[in-house]
């Protein structure tokens, strides 16, 4: 999928951030904007930073749906779709799907991750406007290790928003989080059960939950979906693994820890009906 990152200026400072502190003390400013043209199975999106933040973007959508896009996405905070104006211009400029990442299901936990105040607020808003508007709705959520615990009552808010779809991502050391991955950085094996739990919450909603760095042989046969397989890190228990074709390991540049958690799978588990096709986010979509 083509995507271009318009900015790295974001009005969110997340502790896991991947944008940050790639180059030691990077700018969270001032990113030049990259083109991308539309792929073969006519989709786009538009990343950032907070893509909502660049002036042009409804431009760049429009423009994007008059070069043959049949999907446009943005991934966002969402917190700028709070105003519902917003949110129908986006909707009307030509955008078909939006990403919002949301990670918790209380002010407390979210806006401790987004480190600014009153921020779960305008993004539950922000979701519930994208909806509205008749956007398709994916929410996506970094997993730490301070909203693992809160996971269930996210999956029950996802449903209660109305998502389409979860994307579910273990915090990687990378960014932000790598520079402070002691306080950010979960163990999976303390992460896979809450997991596991809540992706059933979110089936029985009827809501298609995609994970990734969650290996399968953590989660067992909780009904997600590993989004990218083939694509992350592997230890040695992967090398008999019966489920390595279907699994999508651990984030790449994840530690010592990640791989030693591995099991060696004798059977892949059982899966149900993969959906069809979901465009769900940046390099994330599931065919
Ligand atoms: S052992 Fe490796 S391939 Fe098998 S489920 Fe675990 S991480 Fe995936």
């Amino acid at each position: 999928m083509s995507h271009v990152t318009l900015t790295l200026a974001c009005n969110n400072r997340c502790v896991f951030c991947a944008q940050r502190g790639r180059d030691g003390d990077a700018p969270l400013e001032g990113a030049e904007p990259r083109d991308a043209t539309v792929d073969d199975a006519g989709r786009i999106a538009f990343a950032g930073g907070e893509p909502t933040l660049v002036p042009d973007l409804l431009d760049r959508v429009r423009a994007a749906r008059a070069d043959g896009a049949a999907r446009v996405l943005v991934q966002t905070n969402g917190r700028r779709l709070a105003y519902k104006a917003f949110a129908q211009s986006l909707a009307d400029a030509g955008v078909t799907d939006i990403e919002i990442s949301l990670q918790g299901a209380t002010p407390a936990v979210h806006d401790y991750h987004t480190q600014i105040d009153g921020s779960y607020a305008q993004t539950v808003k922000g979701a519930l406007n994208a909806r509205a508007v008749g956007l398709s709705l994916t929410l996506s959520s970094v997993v730490t290790r301070s909203n693992f615990r809160h996971l269930p009552a996210l999956a029950q808010l996802v449903a209660k928003i109305g998502a389409n779809a979860w994307h579910i991502g273990a915090a990687a050391p990378v960014g932000a989080a790598g520079l402070e991955r002691d306080r950010v950085v979960p163990r999976l094996a303390m992460i896979a059960p809450l997991v596991a739990e809540a992706a059933v919450i979110a089936d029985r909603a009827g809501v298609a939950t995609f994970a990734t760095g969650v290996p399968l042989c953590l989660v067992g046969g909780a009904p997600l979906w590993q989004l990218t397989p083939g694509s992350g890190d592997y230890g040695p228990a992967c090398d008999s693994c019966a489920a390595r074709g279907s699994c999508g390991g651990v984030t790449p540049g994840s530690d010592a820890r990640s791989v030693s958690d591995m099991r060696t799978l004798s059977a892949a588990p059982r899966a149900g009906a993969r959906p069809a096709s979901w465009f769900a986010g940046i390099g994330l979509t599931a065919t």
